[in-house]
């Protein structure tokens, strides 16, 4: 291995340009040439390719975004699209990539490798930390410290005013955005899609803590919660079950998705990046590196795609607890 190819494909998030700059300097520090590939696997049919040496990643290690850009390249999922990127890796000289993005970027490298027996190694990038093989995806934490900041201000104007806050939160199909943003910042109430709370227990609980002397309550819920009802439906339903109540709904929308990395996510994205290259120069392929139990971990990119990320069990008690 000679020349080594890094991108960032599906959603940005925060840390992405923490783990481009590992990868570089770990390739730096290993004698091995390192390619920055534009805009995920489009730039790589386009052979949209960069050099990068240690000195062309200064100051990204505290930047949101990636500087290698992202992309959701629709060509890339046909097999014309597949060989033409591939015959640009071969010309170029790259002998091996590292992706950093999430499901859908790890099921199109794990494509590529069976296809051309090309390395890969997989870097899981996104706020919903909705991947099975890590206890954090690049820009979970992030992303946790941006909500729990915006709930803490929203619980401001519901104190101020006596009314209830029904704030959708990011995550997918997954609830861990929810349930730790939902537990750090005091929540009232946390509909995740990995628990069906129910119409009726949700006003109950309203009714409950109203009953006990709240004059104000944070809801967070999840954006692919199955309660039946969008948040904006919620407050209907509520207002209209529950009079006495003045609802309001907060969309936090995709300043979820930016700004600066935290600690965390920097020192992850530098140990991921680090293992990703070093996995490959042992000749390792088709692995996701991750974090299991704080250790850095591989696990082979098909497991990653098919796992599914289980909410903690520990954790649902304490926000049951909590919520009390
Ligand atoms: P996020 O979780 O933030 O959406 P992601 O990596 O899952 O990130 P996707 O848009 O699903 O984002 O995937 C990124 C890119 O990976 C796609 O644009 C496409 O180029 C490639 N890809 C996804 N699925 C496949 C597939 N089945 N075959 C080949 N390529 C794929």
């Amino acid at each position: 291995i000679k020349k080594i190819g890094v991108l960032t494909s599906g959603g940005d998030s925060p840390g992405m340009n923490a783990a481009i700059r590992s990868v570089v300097r770990t390739c730096a520090y290993h004698n091995i040439e390192c390619i920055g590939i534009y805009r995920g696997y489009q730039g790589m049919i386009e052979g949209d390719f960069k050099e990068m040496g240690p000195r062309s990643v200064n100051n990204i290690v505290n930047k949101g975004g990636t500087i290698l850009k992202s992309a959701r390249s629709l060509e890339f999922k046909t097999p014309e699209g597949r060989k033409k990127a591939h015959e640009n890796l071969v010309n170029a000289g790259i002998d091996a990539l590292v992706v950093i993005g999430g499901d859908g970027t790890f099921t199109g490298a794990e494509l590529f490798n069976n296809e051309f027996g090309y390395p890969v190694m997989g870097i899981p990038g996104t706020i919903d930390n909705d991947i099975y093989g890590t206890s954090h995806t690049l820009g979970y934490d992030t992303a946790l410290n941006t909500v729990v900041e915006c709930i803490d201000k929203i619980r401001d104007t519901a104190s101020s005013h006596n009314r209830l806050f029904f704030v959708e939160v990011m995550g997918r199909d997954a609830g861990h955005i929810a349930l730790n943003a939902g537990i750090g910042a005091g929540a009232e109430e946390i509909l995740i899609p990995e628990e069906d709370l129910g119409l009726e227990r949700l006003l109950e609980s309203l009714q409950k803590s109203k009953a006990s002397g709240k004059s104000s309550s944070i809801v967070v819920v999840s954006e692919g919660d199955k309660i039946g009802k969008n948040v904006f439906e919620l407050k209907e339903y509520v207002e209209e079950h529950m009079p006495e109540y003045d609802v309001r709904v907060s969309v936090l929308g995709h300043m979820q998705r930016g700004g600066s990395p935290s600690c965390f996510d920097r020192v992850l994205a530098s140990r991921l990046g680090v293992k990703a290259v070093e996995s490959i120069l042992e000749g390792k392929s088709n692995y996701m590196v991750g974090l299991i139990q704080d250790k850095v971990a591989l696990t082979p990119l098909e497991q990653a795609i098919k796992g599914s990320s289980k909410i903690d069990e520990e954790l649902l008690r304490v926000s049951d607890i909590m919520t009390t």
